[in-house]
């Protein structure tokens, strides 16, 4: 199920273009049962949807750009293809990270709360440099990277760092499953929402949503929700 939004309300992307994937019968169907963010890991998916897939990477609006990111193993994600959409792999661990960077897909990794990385950190000799608009009030990616938001560059050499926040934070970083930014709050009602009423044909809709926005539009697929097949 796919929900689309043309121009965001999302205090951290800014007035862009986002989606929500939800699967139809539990809202963490479309992420990996891997993935340790996940408080319901068996409601998860097992495989990537390919044809889903497929229009992910196709759906970047004319002269704009296109970016996600994706919590199955890094190794499963198509590395960046020009002109398509990029997509970031999501890791737990600042060695996956590195290792995702080594393999030449761009990398992201979620910190446990409170960690602080001004100035960025050095580790295994990649930077760790933490999103901007964790940083700095008011802030989006719509001002990101003066044009190319940093997730939307397909040739990175340092990795993106978003710290845990929301009511499942503690758990970021441990081996408890949970601690998905997405499981409580406003993106969970959004989320939640996409399962009950989003597009059921989500290739197709998200194919129409691309094709629908001006040109030189930033769209970022899924603030929640991921690749899977549920
Ligand atoms: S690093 Fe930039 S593009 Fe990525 S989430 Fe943060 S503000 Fe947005």
């Amino acid at each position: 199920m796919l929900k689309t939004v043309p121009v965001s309300s999302n205090r951290k992307t800014g007035p862009i273009a986002v989606t929500y994937r939800a699967g139809a019968c539990n809202t963490f169907g479309t992420c990996p049962k891997t993935c340790g963010l996940n408080p319901s890991p068996s409601a998860g998916a097992a495989k990537i949807d390919a044809d889903y897939l497929a229009a992910v990477l196709d759906a970047v609006p004319r002269n704009g750009v296109a970016w996600t990111y994706s919590h199955f193993p890094a190794a499963e994600i198509p590395a960046p293809i020009p002109g398509k959409t990029v997509i970031n792999f999501s890791a737990d661990t600042m060695d996956a990270a590195v290792d995702a960077l080594s393999s030449g897909r761009p990398a992201v990794v979620a910190a446990p709360a409170g960690t602080v990385w001004d100035g960025g950190v050095e580790y295994r000799g990649v930077k760790f440099v933490q999103c901007p608009a964790e940083k700095s009030e008011g802030f989006t990616c719509m001002q990101c990277g003066g044009g190319l938001p940093l997730c939307a560059r397909p040739k990175r050499d340092y990795v993106v760092v978003f710290v845990a926040h929301g009511t499942g934070a503690r758990k970021v970083g441990l081996s408890e499953d949970g601690g998905c930014y997405a499981a409580s709050g406003p993106t969970a009602i959004q989320w939640h929402g996409t399962r009950k009423s989003g597009a059921a044909n989500d290739a197709d809709a998200l194919r129409v949503f691309a094709r629908s926005l001006p040109p030189g539009s930033f769209l970022r697929h899924h603030v929640a929700g991921d690749v899977g097949a549920e």
